[in-house]
């Protein structure tokens, strides 16, 4: 074989691997007409080879982003430097269907894109080439992480039985809040109540009646308070709320809407119908108040006092 002959050989090679490499191969001239166009590239957008060549990109693909496209491909050819983008930063840049079963909860492939500037014998850069990688497992497997992190995150702050925020999150919510009291001394309040003789619902109508009036409680409860209020479960069938910018006369409003509430609805579970009333304490913020735990304190003992006024009732906390 002559040279000629030898490297016209190794040039087909080169081009059947091209072809086949499970990557995106595609290359552009400076006015972004195709000049390569692999398999890959051919059996994702369903295009042969010669629908696309000599045709520019963005009439082919009108979703591609072209702007943000032409200033990176720009770069490439001007600096000679590769440009990089990850599906973190752009989920794809061609819009191809995901066709691995494995991983079919993605619609589409996540793509990492590499362009890279082609130098011609007088080194200069008259072609780039986009090299695509189809990571869609990657990228499917690192965000169901993310979220199994989310749903964990919320779980480890949120009670399981109402929803409502734990007691230990909500306790760091009325750290915060008791901080921020002493940076700014906005008025703001505390609510703890409890339902009133719950044993009885425990024992007349079984546990899980018991739950579904915990469960109807934390909804009633949710309903009666404004968006930046933090409402949790305090333990039990005890609940806390803390209401900023609210003071106690305001806080009173609050507390016998969600009494009255309480008293007008009816639990049906188990084909049980269950009535029930709830004690309320609340506690004004105060300079005098040391820490968190003397504020819930205060709440503690003016819903003690709800309750020997006879249950079903408010009070608010005086020194
Ligand atoms: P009072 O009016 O004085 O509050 O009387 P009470 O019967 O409600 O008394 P207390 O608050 O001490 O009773 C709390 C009861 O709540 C005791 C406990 O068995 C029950 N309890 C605590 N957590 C749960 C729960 O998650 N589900 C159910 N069903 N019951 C619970
Ligand atoms: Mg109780
Ligand atoms: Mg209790």
């Amino acid at each position: 074989m002559s040279e000629k002959e030898d490297f016209l050989h190794e040039f087909h090679w080169l081009m059947d691997v091209l072809q086949d490499i499970d990557v995106g191969l595609v290359i552009l001239n400076r006015e972004f007409e195709v000049k390569l166009w692999n398999s890959f590239m051919q059996n994702h957008s369903a295009k042969m080879p010669e629908d696309v060549l000599g045709h520019n990109l963005f009439e082919l693909f009108p979703d591609l982003p072209k702007p943000w496209f032409e200033r990176k491909a720009e770069s490439v050819f001007v600096l000679q430097n590769a440009a990089f983008t990850t599906w973190e930063q752009r989920p794809y840049l061609f819009k191809f269907k995901n066709y691995r079963p494995i991983t079919s909860i993605a619609k589409f492939m996540y793509q990492n894109s590499t362009i890279i500037p082609l130098t011609n014998v007088r080194s200069e850069v008259e072609h780039i080439c986009i090299i695509l990688y189809d990571v869609t497992e990657v990228a499917v497997n690192r965000l169901q992480l993310q979220d199994a992190n989310n749903q964990l995150h919320t779980l480890s702050r949120t009670d399981g039985l109402t929803g409502l925020l734990n007691r230990k999150t909500w306790e760091q919510e009325l750290e915060l809040e008791f901080k921020r009291f002493q940076r700014h001394p906005e008025v703001s309040c505390l609510i703890m109540f409890d339902i009133d003789h719950f044993k009885r619902v425990n024992d007349t109508y079984g546990h899980p009646t018991g739950d579904a009036v915990i469960r109807e409680t934390a909804k009633v409860l949710m309903d009666s308070i404004r968006d930046i209020d933090i409402a949790g479960r305090y333990g039990g069938e005890e609940f806390t709320i803390i209401l900023t910018h609210t003071n106690k006369q305001g806080a009173l409003v609050v507390a016998e809407r969600i009494r009255t509430q309480m008293e007008s609805i009816t639990v049906t579970h188990d084909s049980h119908e269950v009535k029930y009333t709830v004690s309320l304490g609340i506690a004004e913020i105060h300079a005098d108040i040391e820490n968190r735990t003397a504020w819930i304190e205060r709440a503690d003992r003016a819903l003690y006092q709800a309750k020997d006024n006879g249950r079903n009732n408010s009070v608010i906390f005086e020194d």
